[in-house]
């Protein structure tokens, strides 16, 4: 429903996006994640319609809109500082963007939304007296009111705490599909976008770098970049003792192996590894061991759900999932 080709954006002769081509499926929730300033929010301006000078197009519903105006895209995009309206009611707020419709029309929409937001009992207060997870559900309210076929959400959860943020996640899904929006959501954290995403997309300096269901690109990140953007720690340079692992990928330089490798690994295709205890943490309710393959070799975590802690310094043989070892090429 959504077709990006080829967008490449400067400002000022700085590159900020370089030849992106992206699509969205009807339906589809796409979750982009990379680190600040890589151009997460210059590309949801551009399919809004607020960045017109760029260079490629972009075509939604099967139309090319890269000349249409931001208000005729209908196209919603909300920001983390999701201002609402300080001197209107909630009410008034989620009614906003249906300016011009029967005032039944709107009233029926208004009250449609404030049940499906769980809001129904705030519809008279104004923004000062909600609590920010309350005024979170407001502008989505609002948001979602005009019926958008598109919502573009730029980290609108940054400032929750993850609690309130988990919630959110959880609620959101189920409340798009039933509003049958299509939708793009911002993060730069990898929990975020697995919560939300049916597709991730991976972005670095201008550039997206893979785009695929969150459960492949974790399983399989290919690069160091990739992983490192997806939020993988203790990626180690590749050793003769990781030998022992089965399929090496011949390009790889490095690997990651993810710390519960050992949990399960009797049930799963495993090869065994003999490592040296470096360190013991609490990862509750398991201690965390830090092993290494060898001295000088930097450790890796390996969660260790089998009762008391091995001794530091001394030498054990770990089991490890073949489906929890990345083999990672340099970028
Ligand atoms: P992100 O949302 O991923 O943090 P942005 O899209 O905001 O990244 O920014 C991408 C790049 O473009 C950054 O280098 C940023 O400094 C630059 N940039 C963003 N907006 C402007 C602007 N209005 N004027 C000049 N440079 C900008
Ligand atoms: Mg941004």
């Amino acid at each position: 429903m959504l077709e990006l080709s080829h967008i490449s954006h400067a400002y000022a002769k700085k590159p900020a996006l370089r030849d992106i081509t992206l699509s969205l499926a009807a339906g589809e929730r796409l979750a982009i994640i990379g680190p600040s300033g890589c151009g997460k929010s210059t590309l949801l301006r551009i399919i809004a319609g607020l960045e017109p000078e760029h260079t490629g197009s972009v075509s939604y519903r099967g139309r090319d809109i890269t000349r249409v105006p931001t208000h005729l895209r209908g196209i919603g995009l909300i920001f983390q500082d999701h201002a609402l309206f300080p001197h209107m009611t909630v009410a008034a707020n989620i009614g906003y963007g249906l300016y011009g419709q029967p005032r039944a029309t709107i009233t029926a929409r208004v009250d449609a939304m404030a049940q499906m937001f769980g809001i129904a009992e705030l519809l008279d207060r104004r923004p000062d007296q909600l609590s920010g997870g309350e005024r979170q559900r407001v502008a989505l309210a609002r948001s979602i009111a005009p019926s958008p076929g598109l919502l573009l959400f730029d980290e609108p959860f940054a400032s929750l705490d993850r609690t309130l943020r988990d919630r959110f996640l959880a609620e959101l899904p189920p409340l798009l599909h039933h509003a049958g929006v299509s939708s793009i959501y911002v993060t730069h954290d990898p929990l975020d976008a697995c919560l939300i995403a049916d597709t991730l997309a991976v972005m670095d300096a201008g550039r997206v770098l893979r785009h695929a269901a969150p459960a492949h690109l974790f399983r399989d990140p290919q690069t160091r970049l990739v992983a490192r953007l997806l939020g993988m720690r203790d990626i180690v340079p590749m050793h003769p003792a990781y030998a022992a692992l089965a399929q090496p990928s011949p390009a790889a330089t490095h690997l990651h192996i993810h710390p519960q490798a050992g949990v399960d690994a009797r049930q799963h295709p495993h090869s065994l590894l003999t490592v040296t205890v470096r360190g013991v943490t609490l990862r509750p309710p398991w201690p965390q061991l830090q092993v290494a393959v060898g001295d000088d070799v930097p450790p890796f975590s390996y969660d260790w759900p089998f009762g008391e802690p091995p001794p530091i310094g001394s030498s054990v043989i770990v089991a490890v999932r073949h489906d929890c070892v990345a083999w990672l090429r340099d970028d």
